[in-house]
This record gives structure tokens, C-alpha cells and sequence, in this order.
């Protein structure tokens, strides 16, 4: 018997669309590293409208934008402040020193409503023995924060300090499009409160590869040389753009994502030995703790033994990601499920 599958691992998982597969097979290709790629060109200037920035460069991972970003604010030995939870301090293999050459600083809850004055108490005065601090990196949403919105609000305040201080900010936007359709406001409001973001084609948005990295023209230009020398220069790109190209008229559908988180997370709320805090599942991921601590990964292989796949978040708390290729009845169905298990 064929067990019907429930994938909540990750918004990554998306399958492109049917109408991504016709653009990609009649996309009108070019050699991008020579500049003559006309669907990547309009896919850079598509997003770069968007997010209200000069320009922008197309990538073929978050993690590459997020670390050409890293090499492109700072010099070897700088260091950069960003929240100890923050996808750049703990899901990008140390990339920043490794690449960059730059000493993190990850502070607790600069990804909060304290963030202003977390950033405020790291930082330096100048002595011959500190480092240079050059940047900081938010996210939003916040994926360990359990995809929470970080406000418009704090944003600017920690993007005025941060100016004030001679810093940039660069913004981890994976999510960026999640945060705008959960307040409901153009994304121009996050995005104005940054030098430089990433945000990701490949999750919600249902693309099957790529993000954008945007910024100034120059910011642009030099991340380019770095993207080059990482091996991310790609040739008849296009063809992955044209799916990108879609992907940002699908916005609007991220708003079915967060209902059926919340209906998933409603859900395992009332179920016994699961707390949720309801308060924090303002987008598509759903944070839970287990019944007992170190049991985290127990539950996911019980899960997975019935065909519902998501992801242990640490020893005592599962991540469940929805999606388009999640409907309201695979939440009802993994509710049942997980009802059967935890009895
Ligand atoms: C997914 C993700 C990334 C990296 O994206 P990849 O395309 O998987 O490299 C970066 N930051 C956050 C917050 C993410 O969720």
C-alpha cells in the first residue's frame, strides 16, 4: 500500500509550477557572463523594482547572497554582529570566516523588539584592540525564531543606529515576501531599512533554484566579481530565471501558507504534550515542543514512518514549513495523524 506523503520539512520542497515549466522551455537565453542573458536582465531589474533597490544580482542559493553580501560590506578581520539564532551564524558552514575572513558576533535577541538596544550594547568604542565592526545582518522572518516577523518599526531603528555608527545592514529577506503579505504592507517597508538584502525564489515562491541579491549599483557590481569567483557565474541562466520570473507574481499566494500554519498549529495546540505558542507563528513555520526534552527526534521518525516528514529543531522542538504542495487537507491529515501517535 502506497502511504500518502506530507512533506512540512521546508518551503524548499515546492515543485515549479506548470506555468514555470513553459517559461522556462521557451525562455529567451543568452551567455550571462557576458551580460546577454535577457530573461536573467529582467529578472534582476524585476526584483530590484520590487524591493526598491538600483539593482540586482541573481544567485544560484540564499547562502551564496547572503555571504557575497558578507564579502562585499567587509575586509578581512572586521567583524559583524548578527542575532546567535541568525541562518548566517548557524546554518552557512562558517562561510564568513572561511570566505570573508571575519569574525562573527552573534548577540542574543537583536532579532526582537530589543534589537535596538542589543545592537546599542555591542557596540565597540574605538581601541587599538578591537576589531573593526562593518556590518550587521538581520533576517526576517526570523527561521529559528520559528518565522516570525521582525516589525517595520524595529528595523528602522536598528538601521538608523546602525548608519549612525557608520555600519551597514544587510537583511537575510529568505522570507522577506512572508513578512510583507503577513502585515500586509508593501515589502518596501522592510526593505528600505537595509543596504543590501537576499531573499530567496526557491521557498514559498516555488521556484526550483535561486535568489536575489539587491543593493546599490555598485554594491551590485562588486558582488557580481565575487559571485564570479565563487563559481556562481552561470551561462544560459535564463532558463532557471524565466521560473524565478513567475515565482515573483506568486506573492499573494504566501497568504494560503500562513493559514494553514495556523490551522496546523491551532491544531497541535489542542493535541496532549505538544505546546505551541500561538503568538509566534506569524508565517508559514510551526515551532512545537515534545512531550519530554531529547525527544524531538523520536516523534519526527514516527512522523516519518507515516509519511509525514518535518524537521527536529533541536532536542526538544519539531519544525513543520507549509507550502503550495501542502493543502488544508494534508493539515488535517497530519493533525489526525499526530493525534493517533501522541493518543
Ligand atoms: C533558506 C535560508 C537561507 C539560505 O538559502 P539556501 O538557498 O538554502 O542557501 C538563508 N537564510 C534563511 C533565513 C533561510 O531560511
Amino acid at each position: 500500500m502506497k502511504i500518502k506523503i506530507v512533506d512540512l520539512r521546508s518551503d524548499t520542497v515546492t515543485l515549479p509550477t506548470e506555468e514555470m515549466r513553459t517559461a522556462m522551455a521557451g525562455a529567451k537565453v543568452g551567455d550571462d557572463v557576458y551580460g546577454e542573458d535577457p530573461t536573467v536582465k529582467e529578472l534582476e531589474a524585476t526584483a530590484a523594482s520590487l524591493v526598491g533597490k538600483e539593482a540586482a544580482l541573481f544567485v544560484p542559493s540564499g547562502t551564496m547572497g547572503n555571504q557575497l553580501a558578507v564579502l562585499t560590506h567587509t575586509e578581512r578581520g572586521d567583524e559583524v554582529i548578527l542575532d546567535s539564532e541568525a541562518h548566517i551564524y548557524c546554518y552557512e558552514v562558517g562561510a564568513p570566516a572561511l570566505l570573508a575572513g571575519v569574525q562573527l558576533r552573534p548577540v542574543s535577541r537583536l532579532l526582537s523588539e530589543q534589537g535596538p538596544s542589543v545592537l546599542r550594547q555591542a557596540l565597540r568604542p574605538a581601541d587599538l584592540h578591537f576589531p573593526r565592526t562593518s556590518l550587521v545582518c538581520l533576517e526576517n522572518t526570523f527561521n529559528r525564531g520559528g518565522g516570525t516577523v521582525l516589525s517595520p518599526r524595529v528595523m528602522a531603528e536598528i538601521y538608523d543606529l546602525a548608519r549612525q555608527q557608520g555600519l551597514r545592514v544587510h537583511l537575510d529577506g529568505a522570507r522577506i515576501f512572508n513578512a510583507a503579505v503577513a502585515l500586509n504592507v508593501d515589502v518596501k517597508v522592510f526593505t528600505c531599512c537595509c543596504d543590501s538584502l537576499m531573499f530567496c525564489l526557491s521557498k514559498g515562491l516555488a521556484a526550483p533554484v535561486g535568489s536575489l541579491l539587491a543593493g546599490s549599483r555598485d554594491f551590485i557590481q562588486r558582488a557580481r566579481k565575487y559571485r564570479k569567483a565563487l563559481g556562481g557565474g552561470m551561462r544560459q541562466a535564463g532558463v532557471l530565471a524565466a521560473a524565478g520570473l513567475v515565482a515573483l507574481k506568486m506573492v499573494d499566494r504566501l497568504a494560503e501558507d500562513h493559514s494553514h500554519a495556523r490551522r496546523l498549529a491551532e491544531g497541535m495546540a489542542r493535541l496532549p504534550g505538544l505546546k505551541v505558542d500561538l503568538a509566534r507563528v506569524q508565517t508559514n513555520i510551526v515551532v512545537a515542543e515534545v512531550p519530554a526534552p531529547g525527544t524531538a527526534a523520536h516523534l519526527v521518525s514516527e512522523l516519518h514512518r507515516r509519511g509525514i516528514k518535518c524537521a527536529a529543531f533541536g532536542p526538544g522542538t519539531i519544525r513543520l514549513v507549509t507550502h503550495k504542495d501542502v493543502s488544508a487537507a494534508d493539515i488535517d491529515y497530519t493533525l489526525q495523524v499526530m493525534a493517533e501517535i501522541l493518543g
